[in-house]
């Protein structure tokens, strides 16, 4: 026991270590590949080693090429910090090893899915009725929503999926925005629909799904029919308008899904509120914990309007009878593919109790206004362009008027390590992204990284 004690205290100071250092360190990793790879070993070793010798050489080997992506100056891609509660309640979540597969492996882990997933919806402004499934992020949560989608649209003309499969079913029409995230394509390979068998409905300048189009495309639709549209473009952060996109979808008994991976989370604020518009009216939504509300990884929700369809989906056994749980206890593993798994739900529960519903609208705000004064800090430096309409938190920058400037600028913020940003493609050209999504991030850390990005706009030769 004093071993198991002495263990996990050299743990935490390593950890704190670590944390002490974030905010400061260089943010890109510091080892190439090659020495990452001298420094794992590269044989098996044939005798066990002791426990905390171990922790200390991972440690050792793994540090050089971490990514400060926890810290408060990482805005590439759409990344989430830890909140401290988040965090610690992660550990907690390890140190229980509770298999959150089914109520009676463990009680507290059903429980606390009920618990924060019902607080989840309410947050999030979707029905009460809705269910949903803890999964490992928006992917996964695509998958499963889109599962629901075939299961419902199929069960609707007289055939089951589940059971008969899809080779002989009537087909599934599927229509996408034309900005979509990569992640539904994916979904619909895996679940046999096949991304390239979409009707793809033309988006706008903000890459916003053109409500019109989709209406025109849906003209023709008899059948089955899934419409996946998207709250938060990946570059832009751009919304789609989804009360007309329900209204022409509902029309034709379409199923309506919502990527919102991280922009499902403007309904928290009452600023950026507007922006979901008519999210509610959707049938299902994917989105991540691990993103915005800064939850560790992994950690995403998939959440529908059809209980019966996602169960249908999912559940292991008796898919068709009522829910099979012990005393009314929600069986986590019916809204989910895994059976046994980790209970991800106390995470998710600790970022929501440290936050509040006041503290989650506090983070948005905070990170839309930082993407603002980033915006307003580049507008203003010669040569440089801000492409999009910054509704949300994210921001694309051209610099001067070729990609390999643009490019030349990102190699040197990235060399900087003051802060880390990555490129992208945006209406044809080469940008750069910024996304702030990490709760820690303060109006100093956004100067600084302002500062970095100019010295490198002017180094890169302006
Ligand atoms: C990040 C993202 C995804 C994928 O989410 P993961 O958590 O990486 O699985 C899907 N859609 C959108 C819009 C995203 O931003």
């Amino acid at each position: 026991m004093d071993d198991r004690r002495a263990l996990l205290t050299l743990t935490t100071d390593l950890a704190a270590e670590f944390l002490d250092t974030l905010p400061d360190r260089p943010v890109h990793a510091q080892a190439n590949l090659a020495e990452l790879r001298a420094a794992f070993g590269d044989t098996l070793p044939d005798d066990g080693t002791d426990a905390a010798t171990v922790v200390r050489e991972l440690t050792a080997a793994a540090e050089p090429g971490l990514v400060a992506s926890a810290g408060p100056r990482y805005f590439g891609f759409v990344i989430g910090g830890a909140l401290p509660a988040a965090h610690a309640a992660d550990w907690l979540t390890t140190t229980w090893d509770q298999n959150a597969a089914i109520a009676v492996t463990s009680p507290s882990a059903a429980v606390v899915e009920e618990v924060a997933g019902a607080w989840l919806l309410e947050l999030l402004g979707l029905p009460a009725s809705c269910s949903f499934g803890f999964v490992t992020g928006a992917q996964m949560a695509n998958v499963v929503a889109l599962a629901a989608a075939r299961h419902h649209v199929l069960a609707t003309v007289g055939w089951d999926v589940e059971a008969n499969g899809l080779t002989a079913a009537p087909p599934v029409a599927v229509l996408v925005g034309q900005r979509r995230h990569a992640t539904i394509d994916l979904a619909l390979r895996m679940l046999g629909l096949g991304a390239g068998q979409t009707t793809v409905v033309a988006a706008d300048d903000q890459g916003r799904m053109r409500a019109d189009r989709l209406a025109d495309a849906l003209g023709g639709e008899r059948g089955p029919v899934i419409v996946c549209a998207q709250a938060g473009e990946i570059n832009s952060g751009g919304f789609d308008p989804f009360g007309p996109i329900c209204e022409a979808a509902h029309e034709v008994g379409a199923w309506v899904h919502v990527d919102g991976a991280f922009g499902l989370w403007a309904a928290v604020s009452e600023r950026h509120r507007p922006l979901v518009e008519g999210v509610e009216r959707a049938d299902s939504w994917a989105t991540d914990a691990h993103k915005w509300l800064n939850v560790p990884y992994d950690s995403g929700l998939v959440v529908t309007r059809h209980p019966t369809a996602h169960r249908g989906a999912f559940a292991l056994e008796a898919a068709y009878l009522p829910q099979s749980s012990t005393d009314g206890l929600r069986d986590p593993d019916e809204w989910v593919p895994e059976l046994s798994r980790r209970a991800r739900g106390f995470a998710v529960w600790a970022a929501l109790r440290q936050l509040g519903r006041a503290g989650v609208a506090e983070v948005v705000d905070r990170c839309c206004a930082h993407a603002r004064r980033f915006a307003d800090g580049l507008r203003v430096v010669d040569g440089v362009e801000v492409l999009n309409a910054v509704v949300l938190n994210q921001v694309l920058v051209r610099f001067g008027d070729s990609d390999e400037h643009t490019n030349a600028v990102i190699q040197h913020i990235q060399d900087d390590g003051t802060c880390w940003m990555g490129g992208t493609e945006w209406a044809g050209k080469r940008a750069m992204r910024i996304s702030v999504s990490n709760w820690s991030t303060t109006e100093d850390d956004v100067d600084r990284s302002l500062d970095a990005i100019r010295r490198a706009h002017t180094e890169a030769g302006a």
